[in-house]
């Protein structure tokens, strides 16, 4: 699944093509998609409605709208967006497709069907019950600290918790605990003051170095434009069972968490 630094990544693509944009009609093929309206009603609310903005939340794409609505978009596992000359080609799993007014179009390809858009005049009816932003200047090691405080859930789990840390996924969370030299099954109330010091800095370096690579083409994530990322080339654990640990040469250990594939050093995670 896309997680911040590929979303991240996403948003910036589409920044140049879409602000200033007007939509001029959508159309879909997979009303379940469809979040919050209609085919008819979400033609009709987003007809003329220029984009203002792109920017991220979490995993999900904010599209600020001059009409005073937010579009939102969610990839799930493998959704795709690009902005192309609407004559182009479209692929078979393209289920939503937004008109601009010059021609082009922003497709929404999603082969296992599970993205979502939505269409909200408040933005957080959707967005409102995420965590905080890793990368926001207001999340500090006080702010960390202060939310593992008190939970004695595995650290694994609690980092894919979209509630607990936004934007976090499955790659990004092992990385992190591997930077921080934290195993995945150690709970949240066992960290010390300088594990959860660790655990930020793991956090803010393993994001933005995702950034950096635009992104881990790891599964279907690729770019808008359909390159790949580069991310999937620094990992340092995920998806790198038995080969040898970087710092030890420890092969790297693989376990099943929440029905999560978790891949740790088991000699440098205690
Ligand atoms: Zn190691």
């Amino acid at each position: 699944m896309p997680e911040l630094p590929e979303v991240e990544t996403i948003v910036r693509a589409l920044r140049k093509p879409l602000v200033g944009r007007t939509i001029t009609a959508v159309s879909n093929d997979w009303p379940r998609q469809l979040a919050t309206h209609t085919l008819e009603a979400l033609n009709w609310q987003l007809k003329g409605q220029r984009v203002e903005a792109v920017k991220r939340r979490a995993k999900y794409l904010v599209f600020e709208l001059s009409g005073g609505d937010t579009l939102i978009i969610h990839l799930k596992m493998s959704g795709h967006l690009a902005v192309v000359e609407a004559g182009e080609p479209r692929h078979k799993h393209v289920h939503t497709v937004f008109s601009l007014d010059n021609g082009r179009e922003l497709r929404f390809r999603n082969m296992r069907k599970f993205g979502r858009v939505y269409l909200v005049k408040d933005p957080e009816t959707v967005l409102g019950k995420l965590g905080p932003e890793p990368l926001a200047d207001s999340f500090s090691p006080a702010v960390l600290r202060e939310r593992l405080n008190g939970r004695s859930r595995a650290m694994k789990p609690l980092l894919l918790d979209q509630h607990f840390l936004a934007g976090v996924g499955n790659i990004y969370a092992d990385e992190s605990l591997f930077y921080s030299k934290i195993h995945p099954q150690r709970t949240a109330d066992s960290l010390t003051e300088n594990e959860v010091e660790a655990l930020y800095t793991a956090i803010q370096k393993v994001l933005k170095m995702g950034i950096a690579r635009e992104g881990a083409s790891i599964d279907l994530y690729t770019k808008p434009d359909g390159t790949y990322g580069d991310m999937q080339n620094a990992v340092a654990v995920f998806r790198r069972t038995g080969l040898p640990c970087y710092v030890c040469q420890t092969p790297i250990a693989r376990i099943v968490m929440n029905g999560r594939s978790t891949h740790f050093c088991p000699h440098c995670q205690r």
